[in-house]
């Protein structure tokens, strides 16, 4: 296997994950071009500053904050395309739309090395669905790389192969991931959600369903889904914040979606109350307001 130098990364998407993946890779010393949508108007690179002033407050370990945040260039897909020519590794990390994502990738593709591999963060939408938006001669070094959040503490990354990839690419991107990153790799198989997220989500879920049946307040449910179980990060309402709650829609939508013959299929939906906070827009940590604060 030839060895795969990862000199320059592309993130594209400033949001929960992008940014933090791009503060995890420079902290790991890897330059990285941080991408994302130009404010609708005013300050064009609007978004993208304020995903570095939060990088900021990151653990500096082990690069200082200053040094860290020189690695991260941001940019916008109107004038900086061509910085994708020197990019080995893409990561998409946009919003969980195949919509969005598809119509992104045939924006970029003509402006991506042919010897990059591209790689999406979609927590469970179809590799292979994804793969079809690029044209041919890029679609074999395309797979889904899936950090978890928060990715500079969470060990695991699925990566998943469509039928297009080839093997190389896979055993390139597992190797660089555990040396460079020290992650621990899962091969995933292209199924809604993967392997995490299909139980992870519908722990969720579950105890959702039964903080209804039950009436039981939400720090009740999280005291007994989190610390005490020996899950400091992971008490049910305070993931859904973090995670963001129109992401955790969207990902149960896939099951929802994907999943017609599943035996728990009825499960697959939120609450109303989640879904009336989407709407107001009260997303989770990411807006400042969600299920812990409202607005
Ligand atoms: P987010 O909502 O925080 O950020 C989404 C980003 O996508 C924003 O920066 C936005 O500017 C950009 N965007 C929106 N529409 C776009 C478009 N049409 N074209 C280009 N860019 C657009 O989302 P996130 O939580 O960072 O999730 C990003 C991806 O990572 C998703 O696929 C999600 O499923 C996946 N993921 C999320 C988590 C999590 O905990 N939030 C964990 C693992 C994987």
């Amino acid at each position: 296997m030839s060895k795969f130098v990862v000199k320059h990364v592309a993130v594209l998407g400033a949001g929960v994950m992008g940014a933090q993946i791009a503060a995890h890779l420079a902290n790991a010393g890897v330059p990285v071009t941080l991408f994302d949508l130009a404010a609708a108007e005013g300050d064009r690179n609007g978004i993208v500053k304020k995903a570095l002033a939060g990088l900021k407050k990151l653990e500096p370990a082990p690069l200082a904050g200053a040094a860290r945040i020189a690695l991260i260039t941001p940019a916008n897909y109107d004038d900086h395309l061509d910085a994708l020519r020197g990019c080995d590794l893409v990561i998409e990390a946009i919003a969980e739309r195949m919509d969005w994502k598809t119509a992104l990738y045939e924006r970029i593709a003509p402006h991506v090395s042919p010897n990059a591999i591209i790689a999406s963060n979609t927590s469970g939408l179809s590799i292979d669905a994804l793969a079809n938006a690029l044209p041919a001669s890029l679609r074999d070094r395309f797979c889904g790389i899936h950090f978890f959040n928060p990715p500079r503490y969470m060990r695991l990354v699925e990566i998943i192969a469509t039928s297009h990839t080839q093997a190389s690419v896979l055993d390139q991107l597992e190797t660089w991931l555990t040396s460079t990153l020290g992650k621990g790799v899962v091969r995933a198989l292209d199924t809604p959600n993967f392997v995490a997220n299909r139980i992870g989500v519908f722990s969720i879920l579950a105890a959702m369903h039964h903080t209804a049946r039950l009436g039981l307040g939400f720090d009740e449910v999280d005291a007994l889904t989190g610390p005490k179980i020996g899950r400091p990060k992971s008490a049910t309402y305070r993931t859904a914040d973090v995670v963001g709650l129109d992401t955790l829609a969207h990902v149960v939508g896939t099951m929802e979606k994907n999943l017609p013959d599943d035996p728990w299929h009825r499960y697959f939906q939120l609450p109303q109350w989640l879904s009336a906070l989407i709407q107001k827009g009260a997303l989770g940590q990411k807006t400042g307001a969600g299920v812990y604060r409202k607005q």
